[in-house]
């Protein structure tokens, strides 16, 4: 038997898995924890530990085809090579658009932004990490001058108060959540609070819940941010020191939450328990604040990003042991693709779109003359520009956006009426894939082999178990193809995936000169890498350069940030509550999430019987108060409609559910529920700086069905 390690492909927490294939033609393995792995020390969740179950050929795309008939792969990538082609010699480059994923490795992610924004010329390349994500790497930027994320699991460890903001990491974090709870049993004086809406599994730890008004934490950090100045707890050197900006921002957060009382108000919440929390805050040098989906789904989330930021800055806490701020990334390879520029509002390396000394640099080091020197369309807009007519051609890789966008009924629509759709995926029958002109059977998890990065910035292996499935190729490889029948031949000729990771670590390290010195992403020890030490790579967090190639534990602890005069810079913050807030018509917020045993639109979890006993079907969660006043019995059926969609789902009754508001996991796809599914609800507000879409605030009404 052959034990193989190799990194889980679900959440960003990344653990470390031993994987012993049993029987390699039945696709038999057994799975365990790598006890080796820094990330998770061998512990593994209920999704980790059930991979075993899913890596059958059940479900699989095996063979490409185009308009339903197989066909073989020349003919395959030659048809999209051409269709791709002849779009852009009528339309433009802007007629065509990629959307990926936060699945793919990062050497896919690579190549396919290579592709788009050196090749095809322009920036139509966004990804569904858009939806979890990027309000937290504009955060980052704002503040530090890069999307760098300062923290390491072990700070969570070491806190002695850690906020969990929006964030329900024990559902959706379960081993970085498992992790704190062990922290707090061997620290008796660590305290925990969960700012939620809802009084979630999270809770169970906590020795504070604060219930917030949704979408209004902004309001409660800049209170934080008051309260340190009423209180004398801000570290003064430090702000003089490194960084720009406070008292404009303490000037916003003077005026907006000027008081206890007035933030209690804003925010819903008693003043005893804000009190508490600011006093925590104030008095706890030790602090770590996590922030997940709760903050970045909102159409202020970027804004409430720098909100929290501005508090650890104004205290000077960050970059030392035990404390930061700590953005939780909902997927695998999230981090993995904001390395290689998978956003179409940046570049490679950590580069920027709107710096023609970066679009210059990485262009000469592509050898590309034809490089995009302008952002494009994000995920929401991308979808907009398909609807409209003016994105002719869209290639969806190892995605599901018909389930998973908001107003999805919407996306349905557009993708019918595209000219051209091309999916790739390892899964056979999604309700995208359904919508595709060209399938192209891309490997799974278990055939992979390239790397991840989890969300404490390190990087690990996956490694492959079986050899890929029917005709199934690595996703780097249809895309490399694809583009040298496009006519870029030199610039595609990779022969692996090792290839690729040694092209992507020297663009990080080119020219590093006095300027590439301050940049974040930086992974110069890799530039020359051969096979053998690329398959032997070891979990290591970035950066990792020839004069530190151990890695990087930990941002910023010479408080020297990634801005031109190396302070960081504090963003003020005017809160601004949800775009669209309920109404007569449509009186409850809706919002939405993951639930603790399935992974996305569960085309890989819903394999697995052991966690589909966890919550077998579609729910609406709702107060007992709310479902009372509604007549609607727990158990029974109900619809739940917004402007935009509507579907139906079990009603479940949940006194930790706000009263007016609503709770719908985001899993269902129409494959395993005709009765509708998340997507077509959600209203499609994106916040204007990151592009994320509201998924968690939208106005909805719930009643009983078929109607009484
Ligand atoms: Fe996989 Fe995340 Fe669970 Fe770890 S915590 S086993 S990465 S799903």
């Amino acid at each position: 038997m052959n034990t193989i390690k190799t990194t889980c492909p679900y959440c960003g927490v990344g653990c470390g898995i031993e994987a012993t294939v049993e029987d390699r033609s039945a696709h038999r393995v057994s799975i365990k924890g790598d006890s080796n792995h820094p990330a998770n020390f061998g512990k593994l969740c209920s999704k980790g530990a059930t991979l075993g179950d899913t890596v059958s050929l059940e479900n699989r795309l095996l063979y490409p085809s185009i308009h339903g008939q197989r066909v073989n792969w020349d003919s395959a990538l030659n048809h999209v090579a051409e269709r791709f082609n002849a779009i852009i010699a009528q339309h433009g480059p802007e007629a065509v658009a990629f959307y990926v994923s936060g699945q793919l490795l990062t050497e896919d992610y690579y190549v396919a932004n290579k592709l788009m924004k050196g090749f095809i010329g322009t920036a139509n390349i966004d990804t569904n990490s858009r939806l979890c994500m990027s309000s937290a790497v504009v955060g980052y930027k704002r503040a530090f001058g890069a999307d760098t994320v300062p923290c390491n699991y072990e700070d969570l460890e070491l806190a002695e108060l850690i906020l969990l903001v929006g964030s329900n990491a024990a559902w959706c974090h379960p081993i970085a959540f498992q992790r704190i709870r062990k922290a707090k049993e061997n620290n008796p004086n660590l305290k925990i609070v969960v700012i939620d809406p809802r009084a979630t599994a999270s809770c169970d730890i906590a020795d504070l819940h604060l219930p917030v008004k949704p979408g209004m934490d902004g309001l409660l950090f800049n209170g934080i941010l008051t309260y340190l100045q009423q209180n004398s707890r801000i570290d003064r050197t430090y702000v003089d020191t490194h960084t720009d900006g406070f008292e404009l921002a303490l000037s916003e957060a003077m005026t907006t939450a000027g008081s206890i009382e007035q933030v209690a108000a804003g925010c819903g919440l008693t003043t005893e328990a804000v009190s508490t929390l600011f006093d925590w805050f104030a008095s706890t040098e030790k602090t770590v604040t996590v922030y997940s989906q709760g903050i970045n789904q909102s159409s202020s989330g970027s804004d409430k990003c720098n909100a929290i930021i501005n508090c650890h800055l104004a205290t000077g806490r960050i970059g030392k042991p035990g404390m930061g701020p700590f953005s939780f990334t909902g997927q695998p390879n999230a981090m993995g693709g904001r390395e290689v520029g998978g956003l179409a509002n940046t570049l490679a390396a950590h580069m920027d779109l709107e710096n023609p000394e970066h679009v210059d640099r990485v262009g000469r080091f592509w050898g590309s003359a034809n490089i995009a020197d302008k952002q494009g369309l994000k995920a929401v807009a991308m979808f907009d520009a398909i609807a409209a007519g003016q994105i002719k051609a869209v290639w969806i890789m190892a995605t599901n956006p018909v389930v998973s966008m908001p107003d999805a009924d919407k996306v349905k629509r557009a993708l019918q009426h595209c000219e051209l759709v091309v999916v790739s995926d390892c899964i056979a029958n999604t309700d995208t894939s359904q919508l595709a002109h060209v399938l192209l059977p891309a490997t799974g998890w278990s055939e992979k082999d390239g790397t991840v990065t989890n969300l404490e910035r390190r990087i690990s292996r996956q490694r492959p178990l079986f050899p890929a499935s029917g005709e199934a190729k690595h996703d780097w490889w249809i895309i490399s193809q694809v583009g040298q029948r496009m006519g870029f031949k030199d610039a595609f000729n990779y022969q692996s995936s090792a290839d690729v990771f040694r092209e992507h670590a020297a663009l990080s390290a080119f020219e590093n000169d006095a300027e590439h010195q301050q940049r974040d992403f930086n992974l110069s020890a890799f530039a020359e890498l051969d096979g053998p030490s690329y398959n032997a790579l070891q979990p290591v967090q970035w950066p990792v350069t020839n004069q530190q190639t151990a890695g990087t534990a930990r941002m910023f602890a010479d408080g020297q940030y990634f801005t031109a005069n190396r302070k960081a810079r504090f963003i003020p913050i005017i809160p601004r509550p949800p775009v669209n807030a309920p109404d007569t018509d449509y009186p409850f917020t809706l919002n939405t999430g993951r639930l603790r045993d399935q992974w996305h639109t569960m085309t890989r979890t819903s394999l697995a019987a052991k966690l589909n006993a966890h919550r077998p079907e579609p729910f609406v969660e709702i107060h007992p108060a709310d479902a009372e006043r509604l007549g609607l019995a727990a158990r029974s059926l109900a619809q739940v409609q917004s402007l935009w969609g509507s579907m139906l789902a079990r009603v479940e009754l949940n006194s930790g559910q706000q009263m007016g508001s609503l709770f719908v996991p985001m899993h269902w796809t129409a494959q395993l529920s005709s009765h509708g599914r998340m997507g077509a609800l959600v209203n499609p507000v994106v916040d204007p700086q990151s592009g994320q879409p509201e998924s968690k605030q939208t106005p909805v009404k719930i009643k009983a069905w078929p109607a009484q």
